[in-house]
């Protein structure tokens, strides 16, 4: 416990070393995380959490580092996590991309993270949020949540954010193929990014296209404004960082901050009670009372939903 206290105490104090092995204690799902979150709830709400997505090789990783160069040039301290979703689609690629942003990594203002979440409870829903309160307690202005766009748990993942940028590119035809898959929902602010290639404003006019078709209108409304950016030349930083600004203003004077701080609270909640949950069942005499009950139920002998009372009554 003491141990722990120190680690937060040094995370605060800007030691990186910290901050790294806070972050592996959640990534290892330690029975020390109970604790640490204890710890951080107090020192945690500060930072302003950006998710940023899109598809494989649209610009995410020399994006994220542009961003970084914007808001540490602003002399904020910048967090990164880079989520690895260790899903077939991202293949080994993702670690490699993040090696170009170490023109970063002797800055003391940036900490930079790859996250590969395989061994955590309850995934990355559980992991990637607890890692955002261990930057923000440790005192990062903005954390940044990159990750790669292919797949619904990426989008709510990112979704939890302040703001969700999306990032598209010309000449990439699934883009916005695959962006209907919900990423045209969760978006704040789009990128077409690569700019400087042919078929940019193609890009743009398909998206604006796209999204007055499929935008659904709930609550106080923000139309997503598309900003154009060469993240190779930083080109178009400036347009990116008043569109994100516009958009934190917008979500604090509609009360939209709180309410989406609220609803990230209780998806952190639910992914944890849920992977609790499953992981007591299955430890309920070694998972023998869930094979029992259903043997009994595909012999007939019981019914699913009696099943499921016995075995929730159980734990
Ligand atoms: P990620 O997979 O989404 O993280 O994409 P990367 O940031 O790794 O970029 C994929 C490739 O596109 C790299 O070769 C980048 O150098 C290149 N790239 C990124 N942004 C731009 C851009 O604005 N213009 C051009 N022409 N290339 C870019």
């Amino acid at each position: 416990m003491s141990d722990v206290s120190t680690l937060v105490e040094q995370a605060r104090a800007g030691q990186a070393r910290a901050v790294a092995r806070l972050i592996s204690l959640v990534e290892d799902d330690s029975p020390e995380l109970r604790s640490v979150a204890g710890l951080l709830a107090p020192l945690a709400g500060r930072a302003r959490v950006l998710g940023l997505t899109g598809p494989p090789g649209v610009g995410k990783s020399t994006s994220t580092s542009m961003l970084v160069s914007a808001f540490r040039a602003r002399d904020l301290r910048v967090g990164v996590l880079a989520i690895d979703p260790s899903s077939p689609f991202s293949g080994g690629a993702l670690l490699g991309d993040r090696i170009r942003m170490h023109s970063h990594t002797v800055d003391a203002g940036v900490f930079i993270r790859s996250m590969a979440t395989r061994g955590a409870l309850g995934g990355l829903a559980t992991a990637t949020p607890q890692a955002v309160r261990v930057l923000d307690a440790a005192g990062f202005d903005v954390v940044l949540v990159e990750t790669v766009g292919v797949g619904q748990s990426e989008v709510d993942i990112v979704a939890l954010a302040d703001t969700t940028v999306v990032l598209l590119a010309p000449g990439m035809g699934d883009g916005i193929q695959a962006a209907k898959a919900g990423i045209l929902e969760v978006a704040d602010v789009f990128v077409v990014n690569k700019a400087d290639r042919d078929g940019a404003d193609q890009t743009v006019r398909d998206l604006r296209h796209a999204l007055s078709l499929g935008r659904r209108e709930s609550g106080p409304s923000w139309r997503p404004p598309i900003v154009r950016t060469v993240a190779t030349t930083g080109a178009g930083a400036d347009d990116l960082l008043t569109a994100l600004d516009g958009h934190h203003e917008w979500l604090a004077t509609h009360g939209e901050l709180e309410a989406r701080r609220i609803r990230r609270a209780a998806s952190e909640i639910e992914a944890i009670a849920v992977a609790s949950l499953r992981a007591r069942l299955g430890g309920v005499n070694g998972g023998e009372a869930l094979a029992g009950l259903a043997k009994r139920v595909a012999a007939g002998e019981t019914d699913p939903y009696t099943a499921a009372d016995q075995l929730t009554g159980g734990v």
